[in-house]
């Protein structure tokens, strides 16, 4: 028996890069998948997958997103938030539009989706979320002043939401480092050697490689399981070592 069948998932931002990559591992495993995006269903989306149109900053996008996947599958014993928004600026540089994108999405969407689903994850008998976090929420990447924030924001409410809502909610962040999607190239793509860039970063990796989209779904789909019922309120890196080395430069010391 697949490890989530009778299970029913949503997954924010499944459309493409890590969220597709964490919706096709939960049907590969048997569960009932919804997945949302501010455009039209993507062509390529497998067809067992639903899809409803959703901006996760707005509180009544949500509110259709919870109705209509529980019209369709029953309650939901699991939350991926993955959908995010990045924006490449300083404190200075931002705008307030800036601020309304990614604290909408970054921030307010990860909360509104909690507060719609944990209610109906209650009273179902549990349930359990990962929120998507970052490195970036703990070390700050330059020019990504609000991005960094954001992330630093979804780590913070992971232990809340653990601690508020135990035993019956589990939640916990996965905090990817550099994962090849259209996330990253746009960053790598800020810098003015953007080759150079990427061959620096990919030196810092001990793993001697950039991320996958699936290296993050597999370790979302662990801590969505029952192997991690003693798992809650923690954040999980996975960045292929970038961070678990000293800053100083190597042959310098
Ligand atoms: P992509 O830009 O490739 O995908 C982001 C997804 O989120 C898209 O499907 C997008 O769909 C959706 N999305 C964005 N805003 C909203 C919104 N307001 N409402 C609903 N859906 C939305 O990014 P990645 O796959 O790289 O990133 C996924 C997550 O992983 C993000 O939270 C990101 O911050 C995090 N992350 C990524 C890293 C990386 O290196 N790639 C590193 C660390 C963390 P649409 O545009 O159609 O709405």
């Amino acid at each position: 028996m697949s490890r989530f069948s009778g299970k029913v998932a949503v997954v924010t931002g499944g459309g493409r890069g890590i969220g597709r990559a964490i919706v096709d591992a939960f049907v590969d495993e048997g569960a009932s998948v919804m997945t949302c995006g501010r455009g039209p269903r993507p062509d390529e989306l497998s067809s067992e997958v639903h899809w409803a149109r959703a901006d996760v900053s707005r509180p009544e996008d949500v509110e259709r997103l919870r109705s209509a996947v529980e019209d369709t599958f029953g309650p939901v014993q699991i939350l991926v938030n993955n959908a995010g928004v990045q924006v490449e600026k300083s404190v200075v540089e931002s705008s307030d539009e800036d601020w309304d994108l990614v604290v909408g999405a970054n921030c307010r969407g990860v909360f509104n989706c909690c507060r719609a689903f944990i209610p109906a994850m209650q009273s179902a008998g549990g349930g359990a979320i990962v929120n998507i976090g970052s490195i970036s929420g703990v070390n700050a990447d330059p020019n990504m002043a609000l991005y960094n924030a954001s992330k630093a924001f979804v780590h913070g409410l992971t232990r809340s939401i653990a601690v508020d809502h135990g035993p019956l909610v589990r939640c916990n962040a996965v905090r990817p480092g550099w994962i090849m999607t259209e996330m990253a190239d746009a960053a790598f793509a800020l810098a003015d050697d953007p080759q150079r860039a990427k061959q620096d970063a990919l030196a810092r990796h001990p793993a001697g490689r950039f991320g996958s989209p699936e290296d993050i779904a597999r370790l979302v789909l662990w801590l969505a399981s029952d192997e991690a019922a003693f798992v809650t309120g923690q954040e999980f890196t996975a960045d292929g070592g970038l961070t678990a080395a000293s800053p100083l430069q190597p042959g310098l010391f």
